[in-house]
């Protein structure tokens, strides 16, 4: 979709910072994160929401977001994982291309707001280390 923010990304004509690609899934660190290592899947085909995306790439989202928890867990020795996905600017979608949000906490940090949060720009040289450390880390 050519107005897409998340579509651009895909087709690299925005910079991102992946972690991870295959078939039909683009993964990246959300620039505004939640945590250190908040990632978002995204298929690549577009589609809104959860009553939009087809089946198959629904699937192929949550396969790959296995292997991506795993890199982030390994990469950045998190206690837990929240895989948080909005549909629809009633829960305040901000980015209507569906996409799985992957928030790593550790223990020792602040507790996780859920779906509403201020954005606050994270620091683009620790994003893209962690990014390139849980890349290096997705089997
Ligand atoms: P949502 O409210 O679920 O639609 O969240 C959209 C998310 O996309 C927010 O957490 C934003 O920080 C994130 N986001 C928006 N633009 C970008 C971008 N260019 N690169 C990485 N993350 C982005
Ligand atoms: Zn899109």
């Amino acid at each position: 979709m050519d107005d897409c923010i998340f579509c651009k990304i895909i087709k690299g004509e925005i910079p991102s910072f992946k972690v991870y690609e295959d078939e039909k899934v683009f993964a990246f660190e959300d620039i505004n994160p939640i945590s250190p290592g908040h990632t978002l899947v995204i298929p690549k085909n577009h589609a809104e929401n959860i009553w939009d995306i087809s089946e198959e790439d629904l699937l192929a989202v949550q396969r790959a977001s296995k292997k991506i928890a795993q890199g982030i867990k390994e990469a950045l020795g998190v206690d837990g994982i929240a895989c948080m996905q909005l549909n629809g600017r009633a829960v305040n979608q901000e980015v209507m291309h569906y996409h799985l949000h992957l928030v790593p906490r550790r223990a020792d940090q602040p507790a996780l707001p859920i779906t509403r949060w201020s954005l606050k720009p994270g620091n683009m040289d620790e994003i893209k280390e962690r990014a390139e450390k849980i890349s290096a880390a997705i089997k």
